[in-house]
């Protein structure tokens, strides 16, 4: 009886919204899979009968990924081919497919990517701010304390900061910005790249602001938004501030308590305040 071979998972990017930019590679990989799996089924059967590509398409989403996950991760063993795409962009990249992967991987299938189009990526290299070191953070929290929270964990950043947003929060995310992170930091807003009403704004986080508060349009569409970093000699006198007053809250307070406080005042990050601390922080 002859075995036959485990398939191999495509994890392909498609178009942040210029249809053009499905490199020939993804196409020919879409062209020669058994299955396809989605996000929205419909959006990208647009995107596959653009390209004449007529391919098996299957919903994968965030609310049935264990499900369908399981489910391909047999027909991979059984030898399928099969390719992952998203809405938009990278797969995986602010969109399921991580526990996809985690699954193949873990069951000894080959996994390999077709890189191409991401929007964070697409707005970094435009942005004109430092590139070398960056830290994605894809969705800030819904929620207005959780989102400033998470603002407030990042404050003491040095490297430069990759947010994305939808058009409802945009104004709101960039108010809370200037909240926490000052009106004076240096920030790029990338919108609707590649797309007919490309837009890249820079300046500073009250600028952006005033220019969105200025006009509807620019209110309007998918967004990037980039924050530069503190400079290193701020984030480390920071973290000094941060240590000394840690250890003064420390005599009085839960260190867990202490880290938190002393992050808030002093801008530092708490993970870093608390680094050498036996227990986790509290939540
Ligand atoms: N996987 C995608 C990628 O690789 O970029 C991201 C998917 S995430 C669900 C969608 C978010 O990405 C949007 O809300 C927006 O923040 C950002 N985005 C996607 N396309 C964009 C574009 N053309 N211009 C600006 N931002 C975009």
């Amino acid at each position: 009886m002859t075995e036959r071979r485990a398939g191999r998972l495509w994890v392909v990017a498609t178009p942040i919204g210029n249809r053009e930019d499905l490199s020939p590679r993804a196409q020919a990989v879409l062209r020669m899979c058994d299955l396809i799996a989605a996000e929205d089924t419909r959006h990208s059967m647009a995107l596959l009968m653009h390209y004449g590509i007529a391919a098996r398409v299957i919903a994968l989403h965030e609310h049935n990924e264990r499900a369908v996950g399981d489910e391909l991760v047999r027909r991979l063993r059984e030898g399928a081919t099969i390719a992952l795409i998203s809405d938009a962009g990278t797969p995986l990249i602010s969109d399921p497919g991580f526990r996809l992967v985690r699954a193949a991987r873990a069951a000894g299938i080959a996994v390999s990517p077709v890189p191409g189009p991401c929007a964070a990526i697409a707005a970094l290299s435009v942005a004109g701010l430092p590139s070398d070191r960056f830290v994605f953070e894809g969705f800030l929290p819904a929620r207005a304390a959780a989102r400033r929270a998470r603002l407030q964990a990042l404050r003491g950043e040095s490297r430069t900061l990759i947010l994305y947003e939808a058009s409802h929060r945009i104004a709101e995310t960039l108010e809370d910005c200037r909240a926490v992170l000052g009106d004076e930091r240096r920030a790029v807003l990338a919108r609707e790249l590649t797309k007919l009403y490309e837009t890249v704004l820079d300046g500073t986080l009250a600028e952006l602001a005033a220019r969105l508060a200025a006009d509807a349009d620019q209110r309007r569409g998918e967004f990037v938004l980039l924050i530069a970093g503190i400079e290193e000699d701020d984030a480390a006198a920071r973290l000094a501030e941060g240590r000394r007053v840690f250890e003064l809250l420390r005599r009085e307070l839960p260190p867990g308590r202490a880290a938190k406080l002393a992050s808030e005042i002093s801008g530092a990050p708490r993970k870093a305040l608390y680094a050498e601390r036996e227990s986790p922080p509290e939540p």
